[in-house]
């Protein structure tokens, strides 16, 4: 099943260390938790004017351990092979992966790779960036608000792929009927006559 995941983390070009973390899986299912472990008092000033302020306060939190063990939980729950999207997502992927010590150390039956939304992007036939950009929600840089527009744009993003498959399948059988048709259609009389000859 897909599992669509953001992070909130604070990084200084060394370490990156996770503050929050939602995973929202295919099915609608949601997951967040909050590090207890996560240091705010290293926050640069974008970090603490945008994504403080979405940290929950109603909200328990939890030892980097607790986290690790809840999302195990979470995407096992999910069935097997989990495939992750996130957005723009290497340090999101990075954040999450450190929960369980180095790369070799993932849960068993995980990819080794996440998904990027940006990814897809690239790969699709003029994507509308206004249009998806209006379907981001009102709780950016709040890790399972973004959890939930990488969900919703990957949906709008498979739905114009689809479209575009379809088109361009009508487009083919459309280049058929036409060969069809110019098969069927009389061949020139020279060509014709030049046929009969050969054949008697
Ligand atoms: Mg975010």
């Amino acid at each position: 099943m897909r599992i669509f995941i953001d992070c909130e983390f604070i990084e200084d070009g060394k370490t990156i260390d996770l503050m929050s973390i939602g995973l929202v899986r295919e099915d609608g299912v949601e997951l967040y938790l909050e590090s207890s472990e996560c240091d705010h008092s290293r926050a640069n000033a974008w970090v603490q004017e945008h994504v403080l302020p979405k940290l929950r306060a109603d909200v328990h939190r939890f030892t980097r351990k607790e986290i690790a063990a809840a999302i195990v939980a979470f995407v096992e729950d999910s069935g097997p092979a989990p495939e992750f999207w996130a957005d723009y997502a290497a340090y999101d992927w990075v954040a999450l992966c450190q929960l369980f010590g180095t790369m070799i150390d993932l849960p068993k039956g995980w990819p080794m790779f996440c998904r990027d939304l940006q990814q897809l992007i690239a790969t699709c036939t003029d994507p509308d960036i206004a249009a998806l950009a209006k379907l981001e929600g009102e709780n950016p840089h709040n890790a399972l608000g973004d959890a939930r527009d990488v969900k919703l744009i990957w949906e709008a993003l498979t739905e114009a792929a689809r479209a575009d498959v379809i088109a361009a399948a009508a487009a083919a059988e459309q280049l058929q009927q036409q060969a069809k048709i110019a098969e069927l259609s009389p061949k020139p009389a020279a060509k014709r006559k030049r046929t009969a000859t050969k054949a008697n």
